[in-house]
């Protein structure tokens, strides 16, 4: 077992950042609730308050319109209930947390770098004149493929309709302007960025209307009951603030792609003609299964991850790679590298010599006996 282990599962989840530790142990000491009026409380409402403006800026938004949340889970189904739209219309391509917040959702299908078809949404969002919302997102979990979120926008808006846009992945990668964009909400996660796991954002456009899915205290401007995670906020805060910049790992990416390519040309790089997240990347090893790459490359001490996996950590087909047309022999070869805050190019050569090392012995080697019989 290598002494290191390279992580390059950053879009599971993203390692904490110094800054995030620093400031959750610093609030997990002070304690106190922000909603008491004595000394405590009201220094538990100011890291809130701060962690507020901190998320905001992120994605130039007002600090009012950031409604804190348990995660980007939350975030999308309170958007989804809380718009009340009568019919929603979703990309083909979303995150389970919203194609299962509303099962009846209509699809937007993708083409096969997994962008939507724009004139599939026009067409849908003509058909019928029930008030919609319409549900896209920033960019992919599995392949970093952007989507074209100003003409959903536009389309959206000359139909009347109301834009939700997951951006749990896009945030602290890529810039994000909720006001350049102009959509009405807009969805956050922490620990996609270097923040904690169980806290997000829902980002709601000043003037926009949101029905809350829960009663309680008046927390979160009477959107989103229940006393705030405040050292998760804290954290989130922290995270947001160093991830300001975005990631600038768009050349390991590349260096690390092109490698592979050259190396395997029957590989295949899923996404690639799109725009994509600098730091993501959907690649197959030809005839070898994803689960296999996952588990010999974390004995090589690499840790990537296999299409979707779900809460159980059993890897399931990629609907993903299935709405953009690829065929389910070669989505199941198909693993994803996701870098982030703390990825160096020696992460990204260990990573190349280890499938390198696992092509030669497994995938190169089928492909040999495959053509001598
Ligand atoms: N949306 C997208 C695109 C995601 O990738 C994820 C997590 O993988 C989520 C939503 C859910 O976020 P959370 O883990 O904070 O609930």
């Amino acid at each position: 077992m290598p002494a290191t282990y390279v992580y390059l599962d950053h879009n599971a989840s993203s390692p904490l950042r110094p800054a995030a530790f620093d400031a959750m142990v610093e609030t997990l000491r002070a304690g106190g609730n922000p909603s008491s009026v004595h000394r405590s409380g009201r220094r538990a409402r100011s890291i809130v308050d701060k962690a507020r403006r901190q998320v905001a800026a992120l994605i130039g938004a007002l600090p009012a319109e950031v409604v804190f949340t348990s995660g980007g889970t939350e975030a999308n189904a309170l958007a989804l209930a809380g718009a009340q739209a009568t019919r929603v219309i979703a990309s083909a391509v979303e995150h389970d947390s919203v194609r299962r917040a509303r099962p009846d959702a209509e699809t937007i299908p993708v083409d096969g770098n997994g962008v939507v078809d724009l004139a599939a949404l026009e067409r849908m969002l003509a058909a019928a004149a029930a008030p919609a919302l319409v549900s896209v997102m920033f960019a992919n979990n599995e392949t970093g493929v952007l989507q074209p979120i100003g003409e959903v926008v536009r389309l959206a808006r000359g139909a009347g309709a109301l834009v939700h846009c997951d951006a749990v992945q896009g945030a602290g990668k890529a810039p994000v302007d909720v006001h350049g964009l102009g959509v009405d909400f807009i969805s956050l996660s922490a620990h996609k960025l270097g923040g904690p796991a169980g806290v997000g954002a829902l980002c709601v456009r000043s003037g926009a209307s949101l029905v809350p899915d829960r009663r309680g205290g008046g927390q979160e401007f009477n959107r989103r009951a229940g006393t705030e995670n405040v050292a998760g906020i804290a954290g989130f805060g922290a995270a947001a603030e160093a991830a300001v910049d975005g990631l600038a790992v768009g050349a390991l990416r590349d260096h690390l792609e092109t490698s592979l390519l050259a190396f395997a040309p029957g590989s295949k790089v899923f996404g690639a003609e799109a725009l994509r997240l600098s730091n993501t990347s959907c690649i197959s090893m030809p005839g070898v299964p994803a689960e296999t790459q996952v588990m010999s490359l974390d004995l090589a001490g690499v840790g990537v991850s296999a299409g979707a996996a779900c809460s159980s950590g059993k890897v399931q087909r990629s609907a993903v790679l299935a709405a953009m047309g690829v065929a389910a022999a070669e989505g199941d070869t198909a693993i994803r590298v996701s870098l982030g805050w703390n990825s160096s190019f020696e992460d990204i050569e260990r990573l190349i010599a280890a499938w390198r090392d696992l092509y030669i012995r497994v995938g190169y080697s089928d492909i040999k006996r495959a053509q001598a019989a």
